[in-house]
């Protein structure tokens, strides 16, 4: 191996390094091919209410990599941001899930379903970003209330006056939003009324101990509290046992998603959880 640092703690050499600079290089150029070629899916998540009824899902970005298998968004997602190839990745995904949405508003089982699509920053900072979604959402004939956007509580921070002109413009044509990872940003109260906001979404970092942390039950009841007097609907996610989910409803939480109820699967899978015939092929 060669030496680590120099005299002065100065790095001249490190094999590790250009090692990972190599595969970054080599993810970049698949990632540029991996839209044209078809390697990204969409996987499903069901959300589930109080009464257990499936009432939507949140579409999951999944990447066929030719040689590597299946990788999970962590794995690519922050360099397709670095990179900006987020900005077709999102547009396909949006485009993915109107024709999705729109097979389903055709089918009496699945017309009530609203789809959760992820939002990255840099999509969201788009300067055409509403008059895109607008655009796709017409082609495919969709009725937006069917459609929501889980944006994050730090993305909507930085650029305030913007983030509601197009929250409003958006929310004006019926499509509403979810604010992901609450609880893990520093909105307040003050500000987050401002929003035209649907939907507080329980990160999963407060679900996982609260049968036992006293601390994160305190910061869910809050959390919970805060939807209740901003007039949103609340969801946890991450729920994967039952003692989770019961401490939830009983505190007043609405709306569930989570491996005690279902993974996030293929578009055939889902469809048979619901216990209908596959829509026809939209393209996945
Ligand atoms: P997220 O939006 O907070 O999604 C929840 C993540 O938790 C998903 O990971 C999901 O598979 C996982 N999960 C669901 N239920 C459970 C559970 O019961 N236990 C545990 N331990 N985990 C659970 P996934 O699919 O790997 O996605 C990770 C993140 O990648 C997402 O977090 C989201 O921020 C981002 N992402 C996913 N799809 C897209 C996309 O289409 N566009 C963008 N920009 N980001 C995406
Ligand atoms: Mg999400
Ligand atoms: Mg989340
Ligand atoms: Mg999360």
């Amino acid at each position: 191996q060669a030496k680590k640092a120099g005299r002065n703690g100065i790095c001249f050499f490190d094999p590790k390094m250009q090692e990972n600079i190599t595969a970054r290089v080599l993810l970049e150029s698949d990632l540029r091919n991996a839209i044209t070629d078809k390697q990204f899916s969409l996987y499903y998540q069901m959300q589930v209410d109080q009464y257990g009824e499936i009432n939507g899902a949140e579409a999951l970005l999944r990447w066929q990599h030719p040689k590597r298998g299946l990788l999970l968004p962590n794995d690519f997602i922050a360099l397709a941001e670095e990179t900006r190839l987020i900005l077709p990745i999102g547009e396909w995904v949006i485009e993915t899930a109107c024709r999705l949405i729109k097979a389903w508003q055709e089918n009496e089982t699945t017309k009530h379903l609203i789809l959760s699509i992820n939002v990255s920053a840099k999509q969201f900072q788009q300067a055409d970003f509403v008059t895109k979604v607008k655009a796709i959402v017409q082609t495919h004939a969709i009725q937006p209330s069917r459609l929501k956007l889980e944006l994050t509580e730090s993305m909507l921070l930085s650029d305030v006056e913007d983030t509601i002109t197009k929250m409003t413009a958006l929310n004006s044509i019926g499509i509403c939003f979810s604010l992901d990872d609450f609880g893990t940003g520093y909105s307040s109260l003050q500000y987050l009324k401002r929003l035209p906001l649907h939907q507080l979404k329980i990160d999963q970092s407060f679900v996982r101990d609260i049968a036992i942390d006293t601390s994160d039950q305190a910061i869910v009841r809050t959390i919970i509290a805060m939807a209740q007097t901003l007039n949103l609907t609340v969801i946890a996610e991450g729920v994967e046992t039952q003692e989770q989910r019961q401490f939830l409803m009983d505190n007043g939480c609405t709306h569930f998603q989570g491996y005690l109820f279902g993974k996030p699967m293929s578009l055939e899978q889902f469809e048979m959880r619901l216990g209908i015939n596959a829509v026809d092929d939209i393209g996945h």
